[in-house]
């Protein structure tokens, strides 16, 4: 990346998650310019459309029928919004320091730029948007079993993410998910995996293919659109069935769906689809990860930190970090001068802790071996 005064970086934010294969990958530019001589959007369904269609239901288990959109917010929105309809309950329940985009209904102790900015819920948004919205620790069986037992028989559906990328990098503990899945089950609520980071990013699949446990629907956007804005929802072809037109649950978009967001989608999972695409972003994340943890040990700084794929996460903690509040427990000044440090040095990490960092196959290992060496003198000098 190169910023306006001419300097370099190697770029671990990627659009905050869409840039998997790259910036300005040849192949994605060459398929847009020959989609973008027949015009750029129609507002009717397009071949390409389709096309991706398959491609995500091909891919990601929970998937029967997907939705287009034009943003995770707006998936979000659109799965919200049909799993009440499809349930007849109102309520849902999210997680303290997930982020599922900025519709009012998910701005309570949201995690990414939210968090960040010390907004835990924003200001403008009515307490009848929220009334709804019940909020439990992340990794919390207890607090959960406690809701359902509260709320019994009012609750429409849990949405998560998989693994948390918007309160720095946080990953479920073994029985989590699993407790989630029967939970909801049993209790004939849905599941909702907010999938718009990790999908394509932990495996092909998603989070759910990694960790081999099925909501019953996923929300998508980042890496399907290739850098172009994008979204989807999807699931089980009964709930799915409910949106309109075939259903009485409206959505629509002018933009949903455009040719131009469909083909740099289509050609970036095609990238992805090639052998030992994950096992490379594997590789790179590890050594990365790795590395980071070391010099900031070795030069006496309280670090934890993990990665799965192409996605990381580090704290200046000894940790644990199972939830939001552990994450606080982050020294933010430490981070704050070892981001800046990073920057001189020619790295652009996430500029917040409560933000995952993403890798792409178009990092190599010199890239990597620099950044460990710019953050010997940033855990060195600056923090
Ligand atoms: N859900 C998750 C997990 C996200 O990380 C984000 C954005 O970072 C969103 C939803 C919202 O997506 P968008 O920014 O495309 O509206």
């Amino acid at each position: 990346m190169r910023d306006i005064d001419g300097n370099d970086y190697i770029d671990y934010v990627g659009s905050w998650g869409p840039a998997i294969i790259g910036h300005a990958d040849d192949e994605v530019l060459a398929a847009l310019t020959e989609t973008m001589k027949k015009g750029t959007s129609f507002g009717a369904p397009c071949l390409l459309e389709n096309t991706l269609a398959e491609m995500v239901i091909a891919a990601v288990p929970s998937i029967e029928m997907v939705r287009f959109v034009n943003s995770g917010t707006e998936a979000c929105m659109g799965v919200l919004r049909l799993a009440r309809a499809f349930t007849g309950k109102q309520k849902i329940i999210k997680f303290e320091g997930c982020y599922h985009g900025h519709a009012d209904a998910f701005l309570v102790k949201a995690g990414s730029g939210v968090a960040t900015l010390g907004l835990p819920d924003s200001p403008g948004v009515p307490d009848t948007a929220t009334s709804d919205t019940l909020t439990s620790p992340y990794n919390d069986i207890d607090t959960i079993k406690d809701l359902f037992n509260t709320h019994k028989g009012e609750i429409a559906a849990v949405i998560l993410e998989p693994v948390v990328g918007n309160a720095g990098f946080i990953t479920p503990k073994p029985e989590f998910l699993n407790f989630l899945r029967e939970i909801t089950k049993q209790n004939k609520v849905l599941l909702i995996f907010d999938e718009v980071m990790t999908g394509f990013r932990l495996s092909y699949g998603g989070a759910q293919e990694y960790f081999g446990i099925t909501p019953d629907l996923t929300t998508l956007g980042k890496i399907i659109g290739g850098g172009l804005p994008v979204g989807a929802y999807g699931g089980r072809r009964d709930i799915m069935e409910m949106v309109a037109p075939a259903g009485p649950v409206y959505q629509a978009g002018t933009l949903s769906g455009n040719p131009l967001a469909m083909t740099a989608g289509i050609h970036t999972l095609k990238r992805l689809q090639g052998s030992g695409s994950y096992e490379y972003l594997d590789k790179v994340t590890n050594q990365l990860t790795n590395g980071l943890l070391n010099v900031g040990k070795k030069n006496g700084h309280a670090m934890c930190g993990g990665y799965i794929r192409g996605m990381f996460g580090f704290f200046f903690t000894d940790g644990p970090v199972y939830n939001f509040e552990d994450a606080k427990k982050s020294d933010g000044d430490k981070f704050a001068k070892f981001y800046r440090g990073m920057l001189e040095e020619g790295v652009y990490f996430a500029p917040s802790q409560f933000e995952a960092g993403f890798t792409s196959l178009a990092h190599t290992t010199e890239d990597i071996e620099r950044t460990i060496n710019a953050a010997d003198k940033a855990t060195l000098l600056g923090c």
